[in-house]
Parts: C-alpha cells; sequence; structure tokens
C-alpha cells in the first residue's frame, strides 16, 4: 500500500472520550470511528487487524475439526419463544416489528438459529459430532456501552456451537476447544488465564472464560497462588478466618447519623468484620418474581450480586428504592436482618455468629449483641460474598490474588438447555429418538483487537505483534530524488514478494511526521531508505522501538526475513 493513496485518517491528539490506552489509540492511529453509542466502523487498518485475528481464529477452529457456516443477524421471535429466552433476556435483546407485523430480534448470540437449523437436519447418530461456528455482527444493547471496541453494542464474534450423541463426547469436544483457545490467545502473544465461570443468561452446566489479563479490564480474577484455581469472583469461591463477638441481649444503640458502614465501625468502635450488612433488592423471575428481599453479608465484605441471582433463580435483581425497603419493615440506612417481613438470605460466613451489629430497622438505631441463629430464625445460607485477597484458596489452602481481566472468550458445556425445547434430537444405534446434547464456544473478535493494543504499547503508539499488525513493513523514502524514488518501489516489490505486507510512505513530509506516523499505527518493522545512504548503497532497517542499523541495499530483504524469523521465534 503507498500511503499518499491509502484512507488512514490519523488524530494528533487523544480523542477527549476515550478513557482506556486502546480506544485512545485506535481512534487515533485512525483504525476505527464512532458511528454512534457503541457502534464502530472499522477503517481499512482495523479490517486488515480484524482479518489477522480471523484469520487465526479459523486456522484454529479448522485445526479442531469444526466448520463454517454463517447465519443471519435477524433472528425471528417465534425461536426465541421455543427457547424459553424471550421473556429471560431482557433489555439487552434489540427487539423491532417489520411491516408484516413480524417480531424478530437482532442476534445476540445464535444458540437458538443452530438449534432450529440442526433439528431440522439431524437424523441419525452416524451425523455426530459436529461443531459449526461463524465469524460475524452480535448486537447487545448494552447499557453501558464504552471502552470503544472492548463493550460495543454491535461487536465481531467468532461463536462455535457443537452437538454430541452423548455427555461424554460433549466432555472431549469441551476439552479440544478449551486446547484450541488456548493456542489462539498464545499465538497472539497475549499474557491470559482460563478461568471456572459463570454460566450467565446462556445457561448450562459447566463453563470457562478466557481472560487477558489488564489493568483496564472489567471482570475481576481470583486465583491461587499455590495452585491452579482461578476463577471469575462472579463464581469464586474462598475461606476466610469466622469472626464473632461477645454472645448476649439484643439491644438497641443510638448511632444518629451513622448508617454507612465506615461511619457505624467508628461511632460504635467495633470491627467491620462484626457488623451485618443488609442490602435489599427487589427479584424478576422466578419465584420470587416481584417480591422484595433482604440479603446480608459481613461489614468487611462484598455482596456478589451474581451469586446472589443464582441462589434466588431468578432473571435479575435490582436494589429496591425507599418504598420496597419500608415494606418489609425496613428504615433505609438502618436495615438489619432480624424481624423483616419478608425472605432473608445470609452469606455463610454469617452462619452461626454471635455477637453481631446490624440494622435496628428505626431511624439512627442500630442493635448490637446479634445471634444469627437466635433472632434471624428465617434465614437462608448461601455462598454470597465475593472473594478478596488474602482468601484461603478452596482447593489447597493457599492465598488467593485478585487480577483485573479482559473477557476475550467463553466455552460453554450447555447440555440439553436448548437441545431440548428447540427438539434436537437423532435416532440412536439402537433406534431409539434421543436428544442431542450440546456445546458453545464464543470468542470476542473485534474485542480482542482492543485487548491486543491494551498489551501492547508505548507513549508512541501501537506496538502490534509481528503478524497482528496491519502492515509488517514501514518503507519509509527520506530525501528527494528519482535514486530514493526508484530504490523503494524495487523495495516494495521484493519485499512483497518474500511475504511481507508493507506500507510505502512516499508523501511528500518530514522524515520526523513519517516515523511518527509509522510508530503511531504501530508497524512493527522500518525500511529507511535515505539520499545520502543510497549514495553509500545502503539503507537502515530495524525493529520498531529499537535501533537502526546499516546494511547494503542488495542486503536489505534478506535482513528484514531474518529479522522477522527471530521476532517471531522470541514470541514461541
Ligand atoms: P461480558 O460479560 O463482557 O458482557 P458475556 O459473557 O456476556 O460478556 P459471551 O456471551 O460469553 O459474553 O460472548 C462471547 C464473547 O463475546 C465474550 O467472551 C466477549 O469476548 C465478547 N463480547 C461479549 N459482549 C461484548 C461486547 N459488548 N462488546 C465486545 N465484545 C463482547
Ligand atoms: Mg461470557
Amino acid at each position: 500500500m503507498r500511503y499518499s493513496q491509502s484512507f488512514f485518517p490519523t488524530l494528533r491528539d487523544d480523542p477527549a472520550d476515550a478513557e482506556v490506552i486502546s480506544h485512545k489509540l485506535l481512534l487515533r492511529a485512525g483504525y476505527i470511528r464512532r458511528v454512534t453509542s457503541g457502534v464502530y466502523d472499522f477503517l481499512p487498518l482495523g479490517l486488515r487487524v480484524m482479518r489477522r485475528i480471523e484469520a487465526v481464529v479459523r486456522e484454529e477452529m479448522n485445526a479442531a475439526g469444526a466448520q463454517e457456516l454463517l447465519m443471519p443477524m435477524v433472528q425471528p421471535a417465534e425461536l426465541w419463544q421455543t427457547s424459553g429466552r424471550w421473556e429471560k433476556y431482557g433489555p439487552e435483546l434489540l427487539r423491532f416489528t417489520d411491516r408484516h407485523e413480524h417480531t424478530s430480534c437482532l442476534g445476540p448470540t445464535h444458540e437458538e438459529v443452530i438449534c432450529d437449523l440442526v433439528a431440522r437436519e439431524l437424523r441419525s447418530y452416524k451425523q455426530l459430532p459436529m461443531n459449526l461456528y461463524q465469524i460475524q455482527a452480535k448486537f447487545r444493547d448494552e447499557i453501558r456501552p464504552r471502552f470503544g471496541l472492548l463493550r460495543g453494542r454491535e461487536f465481531i464474534m467468532k461463536d462455535a456451537y457443537s452437538f454430541h450423541a452423548d455427555e461424554a463426547d460433549l466432555a472431549r469436544e469441551y476439552q479440544s476447544m478449551f486446547a484450541a483457545y488456548q493456542r489462539i490467545f498464545s499465538r497472539f502473544g497475549l499474557t491470559f488465564r482460563a478461568v471456572e465461570a459463570d454460566t450467565g443468561s446462556i445457561g448450562g452446566n459447566d463453563s470457562h472464560e478466557f481472560h487477558v489479563l489488564a489493568d483496564s479490564g472489567e471482570d475481576l480474577i481470583a486465583h491461587c497462588g499455590g495452585c491452579d484455581y482461578a476463577a471469575n469472583v462472579e463464581k469464586a469461591v474462598s475461606g476466610r478466618d469466622a469472626a464473632s463477638g461477645l454472645a448476649g441481649e439484643l439491644a438497641d444503640v443510638a448511632t444518629p447519623g451513622a448508617s454507612s458502614i465506615e461511619d457505624v465501625t467508628a461511632f460504635l468502635k467495633v470491627d467491620a468484620a462484626l457488623l451485618v450488612k443488609t442490602l435489599v433488592y427487589r427479584i424478576t423471575g422466578g419465584e420470587m418474581d416481584g417480591q422484595v428481599l433482604a440479603a446480608c453479608v459481613r461489614g468487611d465484605d462484598q455482596l456478589q450480586e451474581v451469586k446472589l441471582l443464582h441462589a434466588l433463580d431468578a432473571d435479575s435483581i435490582e436494589m429496591a428504592d425507599e418504598a420496597g425497603i419500608v415494606s418489609i419493615g425496613g428504615v433505609a440506612g438502618f436495615v438489619g436482618p432480624q424481624n423483616l417481613a419478608c425472605k432473608v438470605f445470609v452469606d455463610e460466613s454469617l452462619r452461626g455468629g454471635t455477637g453481631l451489629v446490624a440494622g435496628g430497622n428505626k431511624r439512627d438505631v442500630h442493635v448490637c449483641g446479634l445471634d444469627m441463629a437466635r433472632d434471624v430464625a428465617a434465614a437462608t445460607f448461601a455462598d454470597l460474598r465475593e472473594t478478596r485477597a488474602g482468601d484461603s484458596c478452596p482447593k489447597c489452602g493457599g492465598t488467593m490474588a485478585l487480577s483485573r481481566g479482559i473477557e476475550v472468550g467463553q466455552v460453554f458445556a450447555l447440555g440439553k438447555r436448548y437441545t431440548e425445547p428447540m427438539k434436537v434430537r437423532f435416532h440412536s444405534q439402537e433406534g431409539k429418538e434421543e436428544t442431542a446434547t450440546m456445546g458453545c464456544y464464543g470468542i470476542g473478535v473485534s474485542r480482542l483487537m482492543a485487548a491486543i493494543v491494551e498489551q501492547c504499547n508505548d507513549e508512541n503508539g501501537i506496538a502490534w505483534p509481528l503478524d497482528m499488525a496491519p502492515f509488517h513493513v514501514a518503507l519509509i523514502g527520506m530525501g528527494k530524488g528519482e535514486e530514493v524514488e526508484q530504490a523503494c518501489a524495487g523495495l516494495y516489490k521484493d519485499l512483497q514478494a518474500a511475504g511481507f505486507d508493507v506500507l510505502w510512505d512516499e508523501r511528500n513530509e518530514r522524515p520526523g511526521v513519517k516515523f511518527k506516523d509509522a510508530e503511531l499505527l504501530g508497524l512493527p518493522l522500518q525500511l529507511v531508505v535515505g539520499d545520502r545512504g543510497l549514495k553509500e548503497g545502503v539503507v537502515e532497517l530495524g525493529a520498531r522501538g529499537g535501533a537502526r542499523e546499516s546494511v547494503p541495499l542488495t542486503e536489505a530483504v534478506a535482513r528484514l526475513v531474518g529479522l522477522a524469523e527471530s521476532i517471531r521465534g522470541a514470541a514461541h
């Protein structure tokens, strides 16, 4: 590509509304542009990188025996009604009605469509197993689209779906996909971790997420320093010493104006571990639909809402408003679990707790001497607390640590969650009609582009791993004259013949501008052809961010091939 003929609109300054480095750099370097909230154009540079990511994903998926197909973005409501997700999915599912009064949605994922397809074509166990995948745009009307490509509304996903005659074969495929994902994320040169995951709105039994470790990540991952246990905090379990105060009578204490954990611990001079934090939620879906309930964790813990959601088997929960709190006999800021007119879910760590402090369900009052067994008889105990750094590992007793991660992929052993309602059936070897079992496997292709930039950047711009860069080589002509032009034209051809994608910067710009742009765009190799060097028969080459060396013009291509090989070698 010749730079002067390209559409690479770079920006001099960081865009004001971009908070994370990948968003800033992908905008500044002309890879993406925002169309509307959470929706982006991929400019030629962005599309080139996307194609590179897709190529790696395709290669590994094909090698693992999956077949590519392409499904539509528009999905009829009936399919989602059959699976039971039309009601469950919530406002992230964008629904619309066409001129014939048919209701449809934009696909946020494709379990329904693939099951519908496979149900119609599957006859015999002989057709199983099968693994079908696509790389395609998804739409999720995210409540808070942000961080550029990291959380979009329209984004590109690789989604694969496998079908099996029995659970053992699903387990085999799950392992095979897990291994393929390990290979894929290693090939991008990423520091990542596979963690046990919650199955979320997709449902199913077993699941792992793959996280790129980065401070900008929206997920928190708990991992053990002593063994391989690692899990998303939405799911992680961990141990911690029990806390109990001195047993005694339940008594009111005045705590004027003190409602936060910090205020109460300071005012009553008690340890936060002895406080009961009581949160009030309104529930949607499940058996407790529409009800208000209280959930308690220790004052030094955070409640993990995903765990509560599962304990309730509900579709969603939200903090109750003042009216909700009053309806169960509580007072905002002073709620305690005793004598409430609702179900009370309590974290396991409070089981058997005595001498605790809780809200008094009266304004400016707390109670002390609370005994869980005696005073909160109707409590349902469950694991509700979020793992903290320093907790003990449930597997080996080692010490847990927390890291931030960007979820770039997830694998699910779904079982029959979709195949049952969507009637994906086959005739077994014994001639019986059976329901197939299923797995699904996603990779956030466009999110990956941003995740790579989060890990690969410096103060001058993006530092793409060699095989992810939109062009491998920046060929930079310096100085005027026919010789420079001719030497560049020759190198441009020879480099391409040697397998490089080359960006030839033949613009009439100062060398400083050309170097700056090559670094901002993140091109890994530079080849500089100057009029002075040419008089001696030499050019300069090097890796982005490193020193350049002078080499004879005639050896330039071979030397770059060698440099690329050594970079690839070091990456593996
Ligand atoms: P998240 O928890 O980040 O919302 P998810 O668990 O809902 O993601 P999955 O249903 O597992 O997402 O989708 C598969 C993959 O698609 C994710 O691992 C992620 O890489 C990508 N992905 C999901 N939502 C988005 C989004 N809003 N923008 C970009 N990529 C996304
Ligand atoms: Mg996920």
